[in-house]
């Protein structure tokens, strides 16, 4: 993501060493395996790799095992592919406070390409019931939230416009039940962080949105069953 936010051709060259340019083996380049085998460090300069990345595989690890065993097999692709942006994400907004609009870009052109897909059925895995569904009642939800979306951001301004863009990416690619079952997620447990950081700390200048949105995602995931019948009366 640095990569792609600093204008690197990353995509046109091979994974290195941040620190030495030494160019990544391919055993090098085993997700959590290769930073136990190498034991933290560059191969080549011993120069220690932070920590931090071997927790972000960890935790990528761990959600796309929690995903896979959650859902339906029709909607697992779209799942995978939202998550693999929003995770990214959040930790790009922890330590910058901004969502980076190339990142969202192509974001917006990976859905587009698995929902053309999928609603085509290019690939035979698709076959089953579809996730996406040109009706035109699911169309008119879709534009209201994007509409309602924008309408809260310039009536409150309480959270940032790379907030509001990337939410009406999800809004797009996700079932309107969904989506407001993470919206609403999002909001009670980021109250619920605001009230536990208000308690360590008199005031809050400024918090990463990304991270809240990834929880409400996740634990739509989890528990949209009971979600579902919690908030929404089991209805839609
Ligand atoms: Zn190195």
């Amino acid at each position: 993501m640095q990569c792609i936010t600093e204008n690197k051709l990353y995509l046109l060259r091979r994974s290195q060493c941040e620190h030495c340019g030494h160019q990544l083996n391919w055993y090098e380049l085993i997700p959590i395996f290769s930073y136990l085998f190498l034991r933290g460090k560059c191969s080549l300069c011993k120069k220690q790799i932070p920590l931090k990345h071997f927790i972000v595989e960890c935790i990528f690890g761990g959600v796309f095992v929690l995903v896979i065993h959650n859902t339906t097999n029709h909607l697992l692709v779209i799942h995978l592919l939202m998550i693999s942006f929003i995770l990214p994400l959040s930790i790009y907004d922890i330590e910058h406070y901004q969502i980076p609009n190339k990142i969202l870009i192509i974001m917006m052109v990976c859905l587009c390409i698995v929902i053309y897909s999928q609603y085509f059925y290019v690939f035979p895995f698709y076959n089953q019931e579809p996730f996406f569904q040109f009706s035109s009642t699911i169309a008119f939800m879709k534009i209201s939230i994007i509409l309602l979306l924008h309408l809260f951001y310039f009536l409150t301004k309480s959270i940032g416009y790379g907030d509001i863009k990337l939410l009406s990416i999800l809004s797009v690619g996700l079932d309107p039940a969904f989506f407001i079952a993470m919206f609403l997620m999002m909001y009670i447990v980021g109250g619920l962080c605001a009230i536990i950081f208000l308690c360590y700390k008199s005031e809050i200048k400024k918090i990463p949105f990304v991270p809240f949105i990834f929880a409400g995602y996740i634990l739509v995931v989890l528990l949209y069953d009971e979600i579902h019948i919690i908030f929404l009366g089991g209805f839609y």
